[in-house]
């Protein structure tokens, strides 16, 4: 039904209020047909519908966090400081994140794949707002990215990571924290954005067969999540250290496949 409706265009007036006062019959689609019987079957508006005056729903926001950043190494100060984990306890600002065996760097394949997520869901109607701006600062600290969900009133909060575990253990997960800080509802939202983005990168990439289960995986202690009170989830592209993952997450159209798989997981999640 939405879907229908949406073809008239955002800027379309209300089809509901329109046809009763349909006077003299459009031409545009009954050219073949004798203007009679026109007048009775049109199913088409006038073409003097007036202007729509309800104004269009407001986009919905999506924060998208690109893990790590490119000047933490060089920060340790920075990045190794306490801050809040969500549980009562501290853990590191933010960490270096980890790499491919041929040094391609974890930081620079969530910055790249979170501006191509970007860009999709942009043109899809989503504001998306990004918790860092660059791949060269340091940055920003796991509890402050964790709270820019709730602040900027997003719809979902995705984070983007790849994983360093061992050489053997192939593909991705989703991540959710088993806290369930937002409460009840939240939580539904966060189960039902992870298994969207799960049903939607397995088109390009298995799901883990090292952690997890289908996919999916629940953790306490990942503060970024356990201080987030909108639905929200990291997401673990493939494994770094594994070649064929690798392979994919070093290449500029694996990232764009990923991308595209996040970027639907994502508006399936919104029902767009
Ligand atoms: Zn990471």
């Amino acid at each position: 039904m939405a879907s229908v409706l949406l073809l008239t265009g955002c800027g379309g007036a209300d089809p509901a209020a329109s046809p009763a006062t349909s006077g003299a019959p459009t031409t545009a689609r009954t050219t073949s047909a004798p203007a009679t019987t026109a007048a009775t079957t049109t199913e088409a508006p006038p073409t003097t519908t007036p202007a729509p005056t309800t104004p269009a729903a407001p986009a919905p926001v999506v924060v998208l966090d690109p893990g790590h950043n490119g000047g933490n190494a060089a920060a340790p100060g920075v990045v190794d400081a306490p801050v809040p984990d969500g549980t009562g306890g501290t853990k590191p600002c933010n960490t270096t994140g980890t790499s491919t065996d041929a040094g391609y760097p974890e930081h620079a394949f969530t910055w790249d794949t979170a501006l191509r997520v970007r860009d999709l869901l942009t043109a899809a109607g989503v504001q998306v707002v990004l918790t860092r701006d660059d791949d060269t600062g340091v940055g920003p600290c796991v509890d402050v990215r964790g709270q820019l969900g709730a602040q900027v009133g997003a719809a979902a909060f995705v984070g983007i990571h790849g994983d360093g575990a061992a050489p053997g253990g192939r593909g991705f997960h989703v991540i959710t924290s088993s806290l369930d800080p937002g409460g009840p509802a939240v939580a539904a939202g966060t189960q039902a954005l992870a298994t969207d983005l799960r049903d939607a990168l397995t088109a390009v990439e298995p799901v883990s067969d090292y952690l997890g289960t289908d996919g999916l995986d629940a953790r306490g202690d990942l503060a970024g999540l356990n201080l987030n009170t909108v639905p929200a989830v990291y997401v673990e592209c493939g494994n770094m250290r594994n070649a064929t993952d690798a392979a994919t997450m070093s290449s500029d159209a694996g990232r764009q496949a990923l991308a595209q798989q996040l970027a639907a997981g994502i508006l399936g999640y919104l029902g767009r």
